[in-house]
């Protein structure tokens, strides 16, 4: 069993404490007290390098001869503004912020449990799993510190991940995520007085993207034009505009499809205006974001945590998710990891709630699952 108490105290001491991507230096000291105080053995690595982070990564060692193997467990330091200043207010059911902040229960809600863990396995020296805790920087910016993780320093082959809704929703299957950008190089002209010499990159734009099916495609897939970028001022015929966009989907062959497609239609756009001025471009460029999770039900690390959460009479059950998770780079890395809810809500917004008794199960799921020996 965790101590309730202290797993709040220690939720709204690290609330307190600012962390927006690439700041998280100061939650990552409060973390190491603790660890010190633990006398836990604990490495930080040196992904600052590429993430622009204050600080890397901290992994953290807790052995205990297990036979069952190593398992990971993991949430992220940082938080999404607006995230200074952040004043947790406990309610009945429920913490929440003042109302100008976010909550920082994604992920802080997650960081908490794993120090409870901790905290309570040292304290009552019983046999558990061997543990390996990686606490991440900038997830929220593209998953960065997960990405340029230094994987020699962990050997577990699965892991569960804190950073999810409610404890009843264990997430083992999420979408690839591909983004992409399209640069219309227009010809300028001035507006009043030569027109016909210019070619609109905007109006242009427009042509692109109506030709583009945006929102849910799919089951599993979804599209997004997020960002639109052109033109200089309103008597200038517009240069250049940019379109920025993602797609995700759980099945890679649709991404290559849709994005075939959206090629396709822009080459047939750019050879009708190149008619008119050669000097005229479309540019498409694409980055992979990260890549799909698709973990069996057959898994140990999935069976352990539906049992663990057995135990408390609680129902946690398999889903697919259509976000993204420092699970998706473990994955990639070799590590089979599952996300787990905390009962955090209405994340990224000002009404962000950690409802406790999801938050106690959460805890007690985990507890449960590491001294499972
Ligand atoms: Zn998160």
């Amino acid at each position: 069993m965790i101590n309730k108490k202290r797993l709040v105290n220690t939720f709204k001491d690290l609330v307190k404490i600012d962390s927006i991507s690439r700041d998280e230096k100061k939650v990552a000291d409060y973390i190491i007290k603790k660890l010190k105080k633990l006398k836990l053995k604990y490495k930080i690595d040196n992904s600052n390098k590429k993430t622009g982070s204050n600080t890397g990564n901290i992994i953290v060692y807790k052995n205990y001869n297990s036979k069952q193997g190593v398992y990971l467990l993991s949430s992220h330091m940082d938080t999404v503004v607006p995230g200074i200043n952040i004043k947790p207010i406990t309610k009945k059911k429920y913490i929440t912020s003042a109302g100008n902040t976010i909550l920082g229960a994604d992920d802080k809600s997650g960081l908490a449990i794993i120090i409870e863990l901790l905290e309570t396995l040292v304290e009552k020296k019983i046999p558990h799993l061997n543990i390996e805790v990686a606490i991440t920087t900038c997830e929220e910016i593209g998953l960065l510190g997960a990405k340029f993780l230094d994987y020699k320093l962990l050997k577990s082959k699965s892991g569960i991940v804190l950073d999810s809704t409610s404890p009843d929703r264990l997430v083992i299957k999420g979408p690839s995520s591909d983004y992409f950008s399209i640069e219309v190089n227009g010809i300028e002209a001035h507006s009043g007085i030569n027109p016909e010499k210019g070619i609109s990159s905007i109006k242009v734009a427009a042509e692109i993207i109506n030709k583009i099916n945006i929102g849910r495609l799919s089951k599993g897939t979804t599209l997004n034009i997020g960002k639109i970028d052109g033109g200089s001022a309103i008597n200038i015929v517009p240069g250049k505009t940019t379109i920025l966009s993602e797609i995700r989907s759980h099945d890679e062959s649709k991404i290559k499809k849709i994005l075939d497609k959206i090629k396709k239609d822009i080459l047939k756009i750019e050879h009708k205006y190149k008619k008119t001025n050669k000097k005229f471009s479309i540019k498409f460029k694409k980055n992979r974001i990260y890549d799909s999770i698709n973990i069996s039900k057959n898994e140990q690390v999935v069976k352990r945590i539906l049992k663990a959460s057995k135990k408390i009479n609680y129902l946690t059950s398999t889903v697919e998710t259509g976000g993204g998770a420092d699970a998706n780079f473990f994955v990639k890395n070799g590590i089979k990891t599952v996300n787990l809810g905390t009962g955090m809500r209405e994340f990224h917004t000002i009404n962000e709630k950690l409802i406790l008794d999801e938050f106690f199960t959460s805890a007690e799921i985990i507890y449960n699952f590491f001294t499972d020996v």
